[in-house]
């Protein structure tokens, strides 16, 4: 579906250095209208660089970047029609939640009553209804990200590029915007082009992803086609935990939660024996450390049966589940 889609951003060749360091080397990306993007990668890989860049921030050094047909490599932010949401909010201290939210229409020079009505609906949005008269001081991290949102949200910018915008949050309050920001996302209809380090962030929210490694993108899919079919080792171990084993002499690639671990039982046409090393409780999970015969070891989060460490155990899997980088 998203396929036939219209091209919201197009992006062609783009490169950009800081001195010595190539911060983007090649990228090549059409990101479709209505569509939850996310740029993936570890630290340093470039996903931010091009992100300013399309928000035009920073000027490429070659390459193109299109918005809506148009190429605006050479245009200054102000004249592109995106907003940009940063992890740290940038709201302006000494105003209360609805002049902040009003500021770019202010701006613009939309008149009063039009300011009124847009930005109560975008506080009602981000699900702030009657917090518009305190002041950013006066609000948790989750509320402050949600008035930077609402006030992204109310120019109707065809475009909303997010860098790691839930990265200062706690873990349990990220969770919950992960979702909350997913359904505002589709509510609205807006292309949210969004950064984030943080893979499984990324799995949950994104319709595709563009995996970065070294100012590359190394993979582009939906979060399924990433997981299940990394294209190389760099993807397979980044998004995901993966055991690299051998078995009939082959080197294969098999996630924890395809692998069933038990004392005697094989659920699957492969399997292999060993001893169970350790059983680490993660909460939600416990992942069984096994330790093979070919000296390898192996990570099972699948028991049919309880097991104590030290016991002799047989591992087995689908060899469908299999996958080579
Ligand atoms: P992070 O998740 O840490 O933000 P990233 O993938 O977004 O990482 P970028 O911020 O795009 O990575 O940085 C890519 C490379 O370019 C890094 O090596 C970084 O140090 C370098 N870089 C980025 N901005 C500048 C700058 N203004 N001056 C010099 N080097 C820079």
């Amino acid at each position: 579906m998203l396929e036939s889609g219209d091209v919201t951003v197009s992006i062609r060749n783009l490169t950009k250095s800081f001195g010595k360091v190539q911060a983007v080397n090649g990228v090549d990306l059409d990101i479709y209208s209505g569509e939850f993007l996310t740029l993936l990668g570890p630290s340093g890989s470039g996903k931010t660089t091009v992100l300013r860049m399309i928000a035009g921030f920073e000027k490429p050094d070659s390459g193109s970047i299109y918005l809506g047909g148009e190429d605006v490599s050479q245009l200054p932010p102000y004249e592109r029609d995106v907003n940009t949401v940063f992890q740290d909010y940038a709201l302006f201290p000494h105003m209360d939640v609805l002049s902040n939210i009003e500021y770019g229409l202010r701006v613009q020079g939309i008149e009063k009553t039009e300011r009124k009505v847009r930005s109560e609906k975008a506080l009602d949005q981000v699900r702030l209804t009657g917090y518009g008269d305190r002041k950013p001081a006066q609000l948790s991290g989750g509320q402050r990200q949600r008035v930077a949102l609402a006030r992204a949200l109310v120019n109707r910018p065809s475009v909303l590029l997010l860098d790691e915008p839930l990265g200062a949050l706690d873990l349990k309050l990220r969770e919950q915007m992960q979702l909350e920001l997913k359904e505002l996302q589709r509510e609205v209809g807006i292309t949210f082009v969004f950064v984030t380090h943080d893979q499984e962030e990324a799995l949950t929210m994104s319709d595709r992803i563009a995996v970065f490694d070294q100012g590359r993108i190394e993979q582009l899919g939906t979060p399924r086609e990433i997981y299940e079919n990394p294209k190389s080792a760099f993807v397979s171990e980044f998004v995901g935990q993966t055991n690299k084993i051998t078995i009939e002499g082959k080197k294969i690639n098999i996630r924890p939660e395809f692998v069933s671990i038990s004392s005697s039982a094989t659920l699957g046409d492969k399997s292999l024996e060993g001893v169970l090393r350790d059983a680490i409780f993660v909460g939600a999970t416990t992942r069984y450390l096994v330790g093979l015969e070919n000296g390898e070891a192996l990570i099972s989060i699948k028991p049919t049966e309880p097991l104590s460490v030290g016991d002799s155990v047989v591992v087995s899997w689908e060899s469908k589940r299999e996958f080579l980088v």
